[in-house]
């Protein structure tokens, strides 16, 4: 059942759903299928730094079968676009089925009831990061760190938020692919170019 695409970077098949799926706007720009079901001809990309510099823009323009200027910066910007915009969406879903705590006693209540399938610390919440619930949710690797508290807080309706805690797993897992995307920063420096010329067959 599990439909195989190969990435335009690395040139490796798997499934569609551990690739991010770019296509061409009526316009000329490439964009992201945010479901990977859009209509018309697509380019499948792993969202990892070295698969964007090295699919970007020769591999995606054979996949799209047109000639695309985009470069590995504009690509990276739009993957973290896409997640954020996808972490917001789930925020919001799991705040409207109550599956969400956000704030530190919140989610210090939601810890001892052992309810945290996974729990978003912002970047800037030193104090929130400090407590024994966070320590404990990190150690069993069920804390990420994403975003800064004004950015979260934005994401669950307050004005910041330092921790917010996913109480579903279906929305954690969702939730954690969001935040990788998210989290995309195309991280090579200056010396990219040259490398990728030096992998190419
Ligand atoms: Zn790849």
């Amino acid at each position: 059942m599990t439909t195989t695409r190969t990435c335009v970077g690395c040139q490796t098949a798997e499934a569609a759903a551990g690739l991010v799926r770019l296509m061409l706007a009526p316009d000329g720009e490439v964009v992201v299928d945010p479901k990977g079901g859009a209509s018309g001809r697509g380019a499948w990309l792993h969202a990892r730094p070295e698969c964007v510099e090295r699919g970007v823009p020769r591999g995606l323009s054979r996949a799209l079968k047109t000639s695309v200027n985009a470069t590995p910066e504009e690509v990276a910007e739009k993957l973290r676009a896409t997640g954020v915009r996808r972490l917001a969406g789930l925020l919001a879903a799991a705040h409207g089925a109550k599956l969400l705590a956000a704030g530190a006693s919140a989610v210090e209540e939601a810890f001892r009831e052992s309810r945290v399938r996974l729990l978003l610390v912002a970047e800037d919440a030193r104090a929130a990061a400090s407590s024994h619930a966070v320590g404990a949710l990190f150690e069993k690797g069920l804390a990420l760190v994403v975003l800064d508290k004004v950015g979260l807080g934005r994401l669950v309706g307050r004005e910041e938020a330092g921790v917010v805690a996913l109480l579903d797993g279906g929305f954690a897992a969702s939730v954690r692919e969001a935040v990788a995307l998210a989290s995309f920063v195309r991280s090579r420096g200056r010396d990219t170019r040259s490398m990728a010329v030096g992998v190419a067959p």
